[in-house]
């Protein structure tokens, strides 16, 4: 049985993650899951957080490590959970994510009330530990990322998904693309493979969905433009490792971001952010306008049928063609209307040269009528002065 034992005081301090999630997702805001790889001391995960207030929606630190070769740094698992149960109480707006891979990890994780969890690249390749986190995950109502796996197998990924969504909520349940590792093919540590990503989300477009710039990149400075390209795709956010000093970091120093390097990776995707906005107003406005002339159309095509209408009558009822004081009468009324959006002289430009048109329309008509349809006058300057 689970049990959160420091429950009480902390949920009344802290800010819920799903809340902090929906209400960016409503709000249309990227979320920023940043922090440092591993936790590696009271003070370290401070600077972070102190930090990252702000500047991210929730904190990621990794507590459990799961190193490819023995003896690396493998994470100071429930020291580390105590190091974030103490932060909680200091930055209780700032929720905080951990990954975890066995069931294990899972209840430590609730017994310091960790805000919600990732599946890292290794578990989430294999079906019978998804199948074990799944069921010890089961009525626990917090978010889970489920990172791709190290192949580039998108079944096998969605296969994880699907695994918890068995006994989770799909609601709780969110993605992580990180990129997968190939042999000696690419500049990355583990390439994008962009289409794959793509492909996870047509199959699975309700569910969040995020990008890790830095574990597919590997190194610092092809964070940025793996960052930048993930911010012109569709994903709801990003994570990404941020450290106080990441030369001494005691995991995947070589990738993680300063604190300045993480702001000025946050100015570039927000400037990208607004051209993008810009660019689909622009193109909304542009719909727009094309429906304004599409109607100015139609109405002026409206206008020609009525002129049409009017040369019959005045042919059939020997009405005078030329009537001077409409044109003069029409003239003043349509420039009433001008103000300072429609000015006088661009209504006066604009109806003259509709005028014009209409009454050669209304000799074309006559002329057609009299003559058989087939037949166009020879010369409509005639009726040039004439008025409608
Ligand atoms: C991590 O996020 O620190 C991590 C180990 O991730 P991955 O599973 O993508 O390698
Ligand atoms: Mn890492």
């Amino acid at each position: 049985m689970l049990f959160d034992k420091h429950a009480i005081t902390y949920y009344s301090l802290a800010m819920n993650l799903m809340d902090v999630l929906s209400s960016a997702q409503e709000s249309q805001q990227k979320v920023y899951l940043a922090g440092p790889c591993s936790a590696e001391s009271y003070d370290q995960l401070r600077s972070c957080a102190q930090f990252l207030q702000g500047k991210a929606q929730a904190l990621r630190v990794g507590v459990w490590k799961p190193r490819s070769r023995p003896g690396e740094f493998e994470g100071y698992g429930e020291k580390a959970l105590e190091w974030i149960y103490q932060l909680k109480m200091e930055f209780p707006n700032l929720p905080v994510l951990i990954e975890i891979a066995t069931p294990a990890h899972l209840e430590k994780a609730m017994d310091y009330g960790i805000d919600g969890f990732w599946v890292g690249a290794r578990t989430t390749s294999n079906p019978f530990m998804m199948d074990e986190l799944a069921s010890s995950l089961a009525g626990v109502q917090k978010l889970v990322l489920v990172k791709n796996p190290i192949a580039a197998d998108l079944g096998l990924w969605l296969g994880a998904v699907e695994r918890l969504e068995k006994k989770l909520s799909a609601r709780y349940v969110a993605a992580i693309h990180r990129g997968f590792c190939v042999w000696g093919q690419s500049q990355y540590r583990n390439h994008p493979f962009w289409e794959l990503a793509l492909e996870f989300r047509k199959q699975r477009p309700e569910g969040l969905f995020y990008c890790d710039p830095s574990h597919m990149a590997g190194r610092r400075n092809l964070v940025f433009e793996l960052a930048c390209c993930a911010g012109q795709l569709d994903y709801d956010g990003m994570m990404v490792e941020v450290h106080p000093r990441p030369q001494i970091a005691l995991s995947d120093s070589k990738q993680q971001l300063s604190f300045t390097d993480y702001e000025l990776l946050m100015q570039s995707l927000t400037g990208q952010q607004k051209i993008k906005n810009s660019q689909e107003e622009l193109s909304h406005l542009r719909a727009l306008i094309d429906q304004c002339d599409s109607q100015l159309i139609a109405n002026l095509r409206s206008r020609f049928h009525l002129i049409e209408s009017i040369a019959q009558l005045k042919k059939k009822t020997g009405i005078q063609w030329f009537q001077a004081d409409r044109y003069q009468q029409m003239m003043a009324k349509r420039c009433k209307e001008a103000d300072s959006c429609l000015s006088e002289d661009f209504l006066t430009e604009i109806f003259n040269l509709i005028h014009s048109q209409s009454v050669k329309w209304q000799a074309l008509a006559v002329s057609n009528h009299q003559q058989g349809q087939d037949k166009k006058p020879a010369n409509t300057h005639w009726v040039d002065r004439e008025s409608h």
